[in-house]
């Protein structure tokens, strides 16, 4: 089981997945959290990504494909992953695909959480005060959303057109709310 958790960020991904990779019974993979992680460690990786993260700006494809490559290979990922931050680009996606396709498996689905561009910068905001993340700044925030409206909502174009299932969830209300409306569509697309 391979699905993606998409939407822009604030959208409540991250929330979101540690609520239903459990029941899943796969890992949450959060790109956003392993380039932290590195920079924190201060790595070279975390040293050359700290600027871009700060910046609010995407780090270069073929670096986060090889992130991501490294943490779908460890064995907690054996049976599956929820992915939360990648693919960010048409170019992550179709690196995903083949990554799949090498241990013959595929997408299962794509859960597209759809957020105000307002609730989402008073969320980001309210998370600056909370979680002091170097990139919840207004700056950085109005480069990752319009990151997000160019580079990244094309992916979901992408995948429409490879047949994936895009499950669309109203991802405005709280975060009861918005798992419910999960739970329900995931229900619904391992039915059919
Ligand atoms: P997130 O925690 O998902 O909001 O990601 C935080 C930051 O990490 C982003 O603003 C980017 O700088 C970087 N990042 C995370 N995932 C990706 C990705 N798939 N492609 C490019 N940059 C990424």
């Amino acid at each position: 089981m391979v699905g993606v958790l998409f939407g822009p960020p604030g959208s409540g991904k991250g929330t979101q997945a540690e609520l239903i990779a459990p029941i899943l019974g796969v890992p949450h993979i959060s790109t956003g959290e392993l380039l932290r992680a590195e920079s924190e460690a201060m790595t070279p990786l975390g040293a050359e990504v700290a600027p871009l993260l700060a910046a609010g700006e995407l780090v270069p494809d073929e670096l986060i494909e090889r992130v991501l490559e490294q943490r779908l290979r460890a064995p907690d990922a054996a049976q599956g992953a929820l992915l939360d931050g990648y693919p960010r680009t048409v170019a992550q996606a179709r690196a995903l695909d083949d990554l799949l396709a090498e241990t013959g498996r595929r997408l299962e689905f794509v859960l597209r959480l759809d957020v105000d561009d307002k609730t989402l910068i008073d969320r980001l905001l309210r998370r600056a005060h909370e979680q002091h993340r170097s990139d919840d700044n207004p700056e950085s925030i109005a480069e990752r959303l319009a990151e997000y409206h160019q580079l990244t909502e094309p992916v979901i174009g992408y995948y429409r057109g490879e047949g994936v299932p895009v499950l669309e969830i109203d991802g405005n209300g709280t975060v009861e709310q918005v798992h419910a409306e999960i739970i329900r569509a995931l229900q619904k697309v391992r039915q059919d």
